[in-house]
């Protein structure tokens, strides 16, 4: 599964970056294939990737989405258990008197830190009476997981804007109260630490903003969730350098991998993402391969970007038409569309191929938003995908006699 984040768009004046670039490769899986476009969770529902994700892998989000704190903190490793709570969370600089409730968040990105491992092991040292867990993060972000039977109907600490206090985090119910209490003496404690802390000394020092607090937002519970390996009997990797889609990857009990060089973004490693994927699928049944950057030039609004991005994706996916297509199936598909003329996901269906020997071969024969409507596919829902792909593999269960 080749999943190109964002890439759909909508027309600007009539054309969308897959209409204007050269990718020959990519309409060549289209020729080869069977066509269609698919609301991956459904018509009229704007898609986050985590949600999405979860649907393109066969999981009901709806049923299982347990919000974007557990599934960032299975992203950067982190085992959880059902009940455990799950934050995401920045390092940030705060200033002022008294605790730290008190005090001001000046910059909530604490200029900006890289290297953080020192002050999350000392976050780690903390007393507190349950068992907790920071994890770092890319760049100033990290995750917090409190472990235990909590609610996560909680505010958040994170003020999300600067000039104003560090937010007290307060109960939304009864079954909350202590937990609440637990994560304000957590975040006290923490910026004792944090502020007196010899890599925050330095950084005074040198005049740069200390990063004296963690502010935690996006909380969830993680949920009972059966593994992929449970429902399909098939094993099942992803690549990809974001948190998130790791963490979609391993709550569903799967392994994720971010090879060398990928990043995330424009500049990504290709060649090693490729690489690394077509290598694992001589271990794995079923393999994620995820591409960041057509979302992040959608949110910037980049039509130029996306089309040179494509043309720069597109030598690569030669490797993919090598394959055995009578023992391989190859699915090229988004998880929603972020047009650049809103710089947002939306709810316009992706574009999706699916490339096997027994399929039934349509008409289309370009890989854009104007023709995989016109394929044998039609419109799929997301969650649908993974059936049609394993109903072509001949790896399908009868329904009935
Ligand atoms: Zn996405
Ligand atoms: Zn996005």
């Amino acid at each position: 599964m080749l999943i190109l984040d964002g890439m759909p768009d909508r027309p600007v004046a009539g054309k969308t970056p897959l209409s204007v670039a050269k990718k020959p490769n990519l309409d060549k899986i289209a020729e080869i294939g069977i066509n269609g476009i698919m609301d991956t969770i459904s018509p009229g529902i704007r898609p986050g990737s985590d949600t999405s994700h979860l649907a393109l892998l066969g999981f009901d989000p709806y049923k299982f989405y347990m919000g974007r704190g557990p599934i960032e903190a299975a992203g950067v490793g982190i085992d959880l258990k059902p009940g455990d709570i799950a934050f995401r969370a920045n390092f940030a600089t705060v200033v002022g008197h008294g605790t730290v409730f008190d005090k001001v968040v000046v910059d909530r990105r604490a200029g900006r830190i890289e290297q953080t491992e020192d002050l999350v092991n000392a976050l780690n040292e903390i007393d507190l009476p349950i068992d907790f867990e920071v994890a770092k993060a890319t760049g100033h972000r990290a995750v917090v997981v409190f472990r235990g039977n909590y609610s996560a109907e909680l505010t958040e600490t994170d003020p999300k804007v600067v000039g104003e206090k560090v937010k007290k985090c307060k109960p939304l119910g009864d079954s909350a109260k202590e937990i609440a209490e637990i994560i304000n003496e957590f975040t006290q404690k923490a910026h004792e630490v944090l502020e007196k802390h010899s890599l925050n000394l330095e950084r005074e020092k040198k005049g740069l903003p200390k990063a004296n607090a963690i502010l935690l937002r996006g909380a969830g519970v993680m949920k009972e969730i059966p593994s992929f390996k449970d429902k399909y009997g098939l094993k099942l990797a992803v690549v990809s350098a974001t948190a998130l889609i790791k963490g979609v990857g391993r709550i569903l009990g799967g392994d994720a991998f971010t090879p060398q060089g990928a990043t995330g973004n424009k500049k990504t490693n290709l060649e090693s993402k490729f690489s690394a994927s077509l290598d694992l699928l001589k271990k794995y049944d079923v393999v994620l391969l995820h591409i960041k950057a057509p979302d992040e030039l959608g949110h910037d609004r980049d039509f130029e970007g996306k089309v040179e991005f494509i043309e720069k994706l597109d030598p690569h996916l030669s490797r993919i038409l090598e394959l055995d297509f009578s023992k391989n199936c190859v699915i090229v598909t988004s998880d929603h569309s972020t047009p650049v003329s809103v710089g947002e996901h939306t709810a316009d269906p992706v574009v999706v191929s699916v490339v096997h020997e027994g399929v039934r071969v349509d008409d289309v024969k370009r890989f854009t938003e104007f023709d995989a409507p016109k394929g044998g596919l039609c419109r799929i829902k997301g969650m649908d995908l993974l059936n049609i792909a394993l109903d072509l593999l001949n790896l399908s269960k009868k329904f009935g006699a």
